[in-house]
């Protein structure tokens, strides 16, 4: 599958033609490889770079950068206060605001890093609606928003049921509340300027060139199909292809998220009062998120229900190029919609999601194999948040002793999710009772107690729902 073929996104930000790095040929060596080309392998490259200029920083990529999640994303760049309950559990308050805010700042680096560099990502900071659009998910985000405010923290602005329908443009949205400090970007068109602000500082890029194997402790060696890289340390930036490794399997269950875009309808979405860059999603446990373009497109996703779970580690290609449920996808945008009438999907995707437990992303060393690094399970909240992990990876890997290197996401992988075949079969049955949650609080009525008990499993979602576990 040409991977230009996997997102509307990627198809906009490769030019025809454009070339790729080369792929690895041959043996070399380096201060740090990073193994994966989306937002966490160059945002690492990037932060090791302006701080260590000499280092000898190396990425492979085994498609082309932004290849994975990074470019086929839905492009809200949010921070971490919606899942501050989370934070704080993990974490503790103090560190939990720290991580919050800085998370926040984050999402206003990007907006600068892209505008210095000359990035076009399309990069507008217009803010997040948190909606509900069934009665069920009125007021989930009150426990999160007095948690911050025990803090004196207030990132969120209580809209009135009517102004939450009308600059969404839509009366299906009952109540929300509103996070001014988040962004929308076109999200390959960050990760292809990320890869040039990359080579720009020297960072070596290879392309096309997949690890097959990674050995070593002290010194550690990442064998290419058709080369060798002996590095004193190694970044794994795998996000869910992550989960073929062993330590990163039980920390992490990949769920699929699937997106449809329209066709360009300026002046309808004008017409309805969506008129600015606001990305808003919902408050069901299959989340729906959706953004408006700004050639006047709407991009909707749902997370978790495509069913193309992967048996074990072997991602492969199930979840690259169309999504299969597009019509369904498209229908639940005309639900949410309803004033938009019949709209065409153009072109629709699909991606892995790396989710952890408590929708949170672990940081750290591989347990015996100190001069590894892995971010993994950031859970469909990345795009921002990368940026926060590139401070931590690189603080990492420089062995600094910094509020990043010693920050409260950095921590032992967690043994959440069981072993195949239990996580397989069970994650099906998890998934159906989700489902079947979300379809009675859409109708207005109670799920059963076996429905309840099983959805009881489900990780956290994009943010929290109404009785979610933290
Ligand atoms: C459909 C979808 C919608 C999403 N929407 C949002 C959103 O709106 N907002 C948000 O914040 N987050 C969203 N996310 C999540 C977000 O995209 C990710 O959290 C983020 O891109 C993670 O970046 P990354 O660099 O860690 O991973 P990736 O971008 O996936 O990078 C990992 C890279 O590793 C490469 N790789 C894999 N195996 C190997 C190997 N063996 N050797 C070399 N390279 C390898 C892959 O090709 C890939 O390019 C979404 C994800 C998906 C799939």
């Amino acid at each position: 599958m040409d991977v230009r073929r996997n997102s509307h996104w990627l198809k906009e930000a490769i030019a025809p033609g454009e070339e790729d790095c080369p792929s690895l040929i041959g043996d070399i060596s380096a201060d740090v490889c990073i193994v994966g080309g989306g937002y966490t392998g160059l945002w690492s490259a990037i932060q090791l770079k302006q701080q260590e200029p000499s280092l000898d920083v190396v990425v492979i990529e085994k498609d082309v950068c932004g290849a994975g999640a990074s470019g086929r994303n839905g492009g809200f760049v949010l921070s971490w206060w919606a899942k501050f309950l989370s934070l704080e559990k993990i974490c503790g308050g103090e560190e939990a605001v720290r991580l919050a805010a800085a998370s926040a700042e984050s999402v206003d680096a990007i907006g600068e890093f892209c505008a210095e560099e000359g990035i076009d990502a399309h990069y507008k900071r217009d803010g997040w609606l948190w909606a509900a659009t069934n009665d069920s998910q009125v007021d989930a985000w009150n426990g999160t928003a007095e948690a911050a405010a025990r803090y004196q923290q207030y990132p969120f602005e209580r809209w009135e049921p009517g102004e939450v329908g009308a600059r969404s443009g839509s009366t299906r949205h009952q109540a929300g509340i509103f996070e001014p400090t988040a962004a929308s970007v076109q999200p390959a068109a960050l990760a292809r300027g990320l890869r040039q602000a990359a080579l720009a500082r020297g960072v070596k890029i290879f392309e096309n060139t997949p690890m097959a194997k990674l050995t070593g402790r002290a010194k550690s060696e990442v064998t290419t199909p058709k080369g060798r890289i002996k590095a004193a340390k190694v970044i794994l930036a795998l996000n869910a292809w992550g989960v073929r490794f062993a330590p990163i399997h039980r920390a992490i269950m990949v769920a699929s998220s699937d997106i449809v875009i329209t066709d360009a309808m300026p002046e309808r979405l004008e017409e309805m009062g969506w008129r600015d860059g606001m990305t808003i999603s919902d408050g069901r446990m299959l989340v729906h998120y959706y953004r408006t373009t700004r050639d006047g497109r709407i991009a909707f996703g749902k997370g978790g229900i495509n069913g193309r779970w992967p048996y074990g580690g072997k991602i492969g290609t199930k979840l690259d190029g169309p999504t299969q449920i597009a019509d369904s996808v498209l229908s639940w945008l005309q639900w949410t919609y309803p004033e938009l009438g019949q709209v065409r999907s153009a072109d629709s995707w699909m991606g892995p999601i790396d989710r952890s437990k408590t929708g949170l992303p672990y940081f750290g060393a591989l347990e015996g194999q100190p001069n590894t690094f892995y971010a993994v399970g950031y859970s469909g909240n990345g795009v921002g948040p990368c940026h926060v992990g590139g401070k931590i990876l690189a603080s990492l890997a420089l062995e600094k002793k910094d509020e990043w290197a010693n920050c409260g996401l950095v921590r032992p992988l967690g043994r959440d999710f069981p072993p195949e075949p239990i996580r397989y079969f069970g994650g099906k049955l998890v998934r159906r009772a989700i489902a079947a949650t979300d379809a009675a609080a859409d109708a207005n009525r109670a799920p059963g107690p076996l429905t309840r008990y099983l959805a009881g499993f489900a990780p956290a979602g994009l943010s929290p729902f109404k009785g979610q576990k933290t």
